[in-house]
């Protein structure tokens, strides 16, 4: 934990007044967190987000990621249990072979090795562990009809185990303050439309691209509270759930 024992007991007093309607609301709801990738390149602020996550773990966590070990370490340390799995384990993720389409000529494909899509999943492995108390830490690798293996971009995943869980809440933790405009802006607050709009005149590209498709399919499946925010920032994630301030970027439905 980080010292706070320097924080004057009235300003302590406040910040915990500020987060008791947030635990209760939250209290047994799903939440589904995706990190990884760039979010995740220091220690330290891995070892902080286990934290938080133990700390929170007031509500049923289910991480997606890619660098799954590190993470499952890191809350044992930090007091909680995690169970790392892959989406092969429980028959969760069933996939097939990507297909990319040749931007210039559609009737080539390109070969993408052994990346996949989502055909299906099946959270009945997430939930029997939930239900025992442990945090599933999800590696995104699905199976195909063969049971050949497919690596399955995280942020997809982490959006469609937010769907079929239902959960309450989906947060995606990134590289960067959020969304952001052609200069360089944050949007805080992105609707359908809006988003549509980001797309076709190129301000979203690369690695934002899954993230945002995922984000909406969600927020438009029912999941509450989709949001994009940066992990780099020490504990960005507690403070996203239990204080009034909101971070980054919220994807709603309409
Ligand atoms: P992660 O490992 O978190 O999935 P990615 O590199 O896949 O990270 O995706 C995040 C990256 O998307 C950002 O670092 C940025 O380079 C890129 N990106 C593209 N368009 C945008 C945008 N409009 N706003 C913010 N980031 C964007
Ligand atoms: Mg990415």
């Amino acid at each position: 934990m980080n010292d706070v024992t320097h924080i004057a007991p009235r300003d302590k007093a406040e910040i915990l007044a500020q987060a008791l309607p947030y635990i209760r609301r939250f209290h047994g709801k799903t939440m589904v967190i995706k990190y990884g990738g760039n979010a995740m390149t220091d220690p330290e602020l891995q070892a902080d987000f286990a934290e938080d996550v133990v700390l929170l773990k007031l509500v049923e966590w289910v991480l997606a990621g890619e660098v799954q070990q590190d993470i499952v370490g890191f809350i044992h340390k930090a007091g909680g249990q995690a169970v790392g799995l892959t989406g092969r384990d429980g028959g969760m993720i069933r996939a097939k072979k990507l297909k990319m389409v040749d931007a210039k000529d559609p009737s080539k494909e390109h070969d993408v090795g052994q990346v996949g899509d989502i055909v299906e999943i099946n959270p009945g492995v997430v939930r029997a562990l939930l239900e025992d108390n442990f945090i599933p830490v999800v590696s995104p690798i699905g199976f195909g009809d063969e049971n050949e293996s497919y690596n399955i971009n995280a942020d997809v995943v982490a959006s469609k185990l937010a769907e079929v869980l239902r959960a309450e809440k989906l947060v995606l933790l990134t590289n960067t303050p959020g969304v952001l405009d052609k200069s360089g802006q944050l949007l805080t607050d992105l609707t359908a439309r809006q988003i549509d709009d980001l797309f076709a005149d190129g301000t979203i590209s690369g690695g934002m691209l899954p993230k945002i498709s995922g984000a909406l399919d969600a927020a438009k499946a029912g999941v509450n509270a989709v949001h994009i925010i940066d992990g780099r920032v020490p504990h960005a994630m507690l403070l996203e759930i239990l204080t009034d301030q909101a971070y980054g970027t919220m994807i709603r439905s309409h």
